[in-house]
């Protein structure tokens, strides 16, 4: 294989060579979830996207500290300056500490990336446990002119941070279109512009969360954590970040902003942001009522769905587009990845089976172009980790398996070694890049191990007496036929 890894860079809207600034390491940063509320397969998309460059950039030999925040403060309703905050009216509605809410949805969202074989990152740090350093960062900003108090609350004076630096460059956004669209403060606001936004806020009477602050009692702005834990864990300019590209304005844009005015560094080499999860075109959200929760997926329980899918399968189908291409959820498309993904693990078994000792490498054309196709998975995922068109190549390689284990192509052609590198290299792109995993089921419809997992979930919902979801989880199976006992050597499972 002959090519570099390139990446889109959502910054220059060009495809770049990557170089990280320390040769052979990779810093890693990409916002985490708000963890108020199970997360959706949308949110899965994201996260399953930046495993595969975490898993890619590995594989290569990188050495990466990947950072990925959980938001534990600070977000508020309608992503705005205004309004509760999503994690407190949450604990608000359901009579619980807000770290409550926190811990539950936090331990939900780790349950979920377990099932879709994403691996943790290197650190996961929260808001609330990065306070001083927040704070910290303010008064930077206002050192440097870029900021200002006003009532115990601190905001960033955008129009002052323009004149220096361009505001919104990576969105792409214009000041003055920013301002002849945003309206004009009506009074309710004490922020001299209305596209400034909040560094602290003032915490009112009864807010649940906050703290003390040298300017009084309150809670950081929501983009701020993310400056500040990205550049503590991977210095004031790191080599990657990512997010969803809903984030790209304000939070992405507000994060470049507040590290250039408060450290004098851009911090980002290489912006990457993923496309929406879609269902019949419209972005899959909490808000917009049309999310799957991943048991949903399993069970099909879902007026949307006329069947339950693995997680492999998701997985895979995910994976099947690229991670800058929107991806629109259907059931038509969710079959069709059923069965590519069968054909993938069907081949890989195959590729295992091939006997090394009959490969004598007496086809020079027929070793060639089996090294061309392993080099061509290459190309397409050095190509911004297209993942999509890596699969085709994979289907490419699995008719050439095939075709040796059936005979029509005489294995004898190619090499030794070149059997032996497909082998590996087949194995190794599918498992530790893609990771996909073999699922046992078959006609029980419900993975072996996806029980185990289940399982898991529903002894840690009831160690954390979050008895709605194990009652749910044991009804979603008892529908699917499946009995659980709970025993003394654990809980095990039947089907009826
Ligand atoms: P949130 O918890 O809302 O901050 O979202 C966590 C991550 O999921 C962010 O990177 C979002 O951009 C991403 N995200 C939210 N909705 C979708 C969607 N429908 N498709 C893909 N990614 C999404
Ligand atoms: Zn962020």
């Amino acid at each position: 294989m002959n090519s570099k890894l390139q990446i889109v860079n959502s910054l220059s809207r060009k495809k770049e060579i990557f170089e990280p600034s320390v040769p052979g390491h990779v810093g890693m940063y990409v916002c985490g979830p708000t963890v108020y509320s199970d997360v959706h397969l949308g949110n899965v998309r994201t996260f399953i996207s930046f495993d595969v460059v975490y898993r890619y950039l590995v594989h290569l030999g990188f050495k990466v500290r990947y950072v990925r925040n959980i938001t534990d403060v600070g977000h508020l309703v309608g992503d705005i300056d205004e309004g509760e905050d999503k994690i407190a009216k949450k604990a608000r509605l359901e009579n619980l500490e807000p770290m409550e809410i926190v811990q539950k949805y936090a331990n939900g969202f780790h349950d979920v990336m377990n099932i879709f074989n994403a691996i943790p990152p290197s650190i996961e740090p929260t808001a609330t446990g990065h306070l001083i350093e927040q704070i910290e960062m303010v008064q930077r900003i206002i050192d440097n002119g870029y900021g200002y108090e006003v009532g115990g609350n601190v905001y960033f004076d955008v129009l002052k941070f323009d004149k220096d630096h361009p505001y919104g460059k990576l969105s792409g956004r214009i000041l003055e279109d920013l301002q002849s669209g945003s309206r004009d403060l009506d009074g309710q606001s004490d922020k001299r512009n209305s596209l400034d936004f909040a560094l602290w806020k003032k915490a009112e009477k009864g807010h649940l969360m906050r703290w003390n602050s040298p300017w009084g009692l309150g809670f950081p702005g929501w983009h701020l954590e993310c400056s500040v834990m990205s550049t503590k864990y991977l210095g004031t300019s790191f080599d990657i970040h990512g997010g969803g590209m809903d984030l790209k304005f304000p939070h992405h844009d507000c994060e470049i902003a507040q590290s250039v005015a408060a450290d004098g560094a851009d911090p980002v080499r290489y912006w990457m942001h993923t496309n929406m999860l879609t269902v019949n075109g419209q972005k899959m959200s909490k808000s917009a009522n049309n999310s799957f929760l991943p048991h949903e997926l399993i069970s099909g329980d879902h007026p949307l769905l006329t069947q339950g899918y693995s997680p492999m399968t998701i997985r895979f189908f995910m994976l099947q587009s690229h991670y800058a291409s929107e991806l629109d959820f259907s059931n038509e498309a969710l079959q069709a990845s059923e069965k590519g993904f069968q054909r993938l693990m069907n081949a890989l078994e195959a590729v295992e089976s091939l006997d090394v000792s009959k490969a004598k490498g007496t086809d020079a054309e027929e070793n060639k172009q089996l090294n061309d196709l392993i080099d061509a998975v290459y190309d397409e995922l050095n190509d911004d980790f297209n993942t999509a068109k890596a699969i085709a190549r994979l289907f490419d390689l699995s008719k050439k398996i095939n075709s040796y284990k059936e005979g029509v192509i005489d294995i004898a052609g190619v090499s030794a070694e070149s059997l032996e590198r497909l082998q590996k290299e087949f194995h190794a792109v599918i498992v530790h890049v893609l990771g996909l995993k073999k699922e046992s089921g078959g006609d029980t419809k419900v993975a072996a191990g996806l029980m185990e997992l289940i399982l898991e979930m529903r002894k840690d919902a009831r160690g954390r007496k979050d008895y709605d979801t194990s009652d749910k989880i044991r009804d979603v199976l008892q529908e699917l036929n499946i009995v659980i006992k709970d025993g003394k050597e654990g809980t095990s499972w039947s089907m009826n």
